[in-house]
């Protein structure tokens, strides 16, 4: 029998399941939005059901527990999500499914991927970031996910205000200056209204861009990853790129040599859009490493 390997990208509205065949092909595919944990368990459990599965992979939202060594791993933590704290997703699954998924971030998931086939592909150190209605990162370098036994709380670092915005009110419950609560989708909305009808000329990408070259500039100093991945729903803004590398560029006063154009190679948008995540939970459910 071919040997099948599931994946599910479990995303805060979204979860994406899929299965692919021995060759990492996708070959079906479903999207179960996420609302009482039952009820969306229940749902991918169906959609898994007819396919012979010799692994299965979750890439999801967090906090989670992504420690093995630990008796609560694969529970999602304190979430403002009605009914998910406390949820057990590998416990749930294998009495589901009758295997053992493994479980990691959505953003160590979309990493993986992205260094097995798309913007850091033959890498050895990368970063992701995703930035949507929350932010969150993943890192790899000296052979594996940086952070663990636990994972990166990147999305709470604290950035600079950017001198146009000492008045914003930071949309994060717990911090006043952190990047989630400064830079994310979230905090777009409300400093200037939904980001996807926004002109490209308004001041608040200027912000937005500025907070994002903060963040690289922290990845970079402190990491030094050879690539830089921003990902997320508000990163679909095309003209958002070009102005992190402005903005890089500028915060990064030139040290290290660092310019526009170093800039453009080092920070850049996930290769695999949408599915990053996907293939991610596929492949982490197949034991795998970036190649
Ligand atoms: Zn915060």
């Amino acid at each position: 029998m071919e040997q099948l390997k599931g994946g599910i990208d479990a995303g805060g509205t979204t979860f994406k399941c899929g299965v692919a065949d021995a060759s990492g092909t996708i070959i079906a595919r479903r999207r179960i939005p996420v609302t009482s944990p039952d009820v969306t368990i229940a749902a991918c459990s169906d959609f898994f059901g007819p396919y012979a599965l010799e692994s299965l992979g979750i890439a999801s939202f967090g906090p989670i527990d992504v420690d093995r060594q630990s008796p609560d791993y694969g529970m999602i933590q304190s979430t403002p999500k009605a009914g998910w704290s406390g949820v057990n997703l590998r416990e749930a699954f294998h009495a589901s499914l009758g295997l053992m998924p493994v479980i990691e971030t959505d953003v160590n998931g979309a990493l993986l991927a992205e260094m097995h086939r798309g913007a850091a592909k033959g890498l050895t150190s990368a970063a992701y970031v995703t930035v949507g209605t929350g932010i969150g990162a993943g890192f790899w370098g000296n052979g594996g996910f940086l952070g663990q036994p636990h994972h990166p709380e990147f999305g709470h670092i604290g950035v600079p205000r950017h001198p146009a915005d000492a008045d914003f009110k930071s949309v994060c419950l717990f911090h006043a200056d952190c990047l989630e609560g400064l830079a994310s989708a979230t905090a777009m909305r409300m400093r200037a209204g939904a980001p996807e009808t926004l002109a490209e000329s308004d001041p608040a990408w200027d912000i937005e861009a500025y907070y994002l070259a903060a963040a690289c500039r922290a990845i970079f100093l402190n990491l030094r990853p050879q690539r830089i991945i921003l990902g997320g729903g508000l990163m679909l803004a095309a003209h958002l790129p070009d102005k992190i590398h402005s903005a890089f560029d500028v915060q990064m006063g030139g040290y290290l040599g660092q310019t526009r154009a170093t800039a453009r190679q080092l920070i850049v948008t996930p290769g695999l859009g949408d599915d990053a995540g996907l293939v991610g939970a596929i492949l982490l459910g197949g034991g795998q490493g970036p190649a």
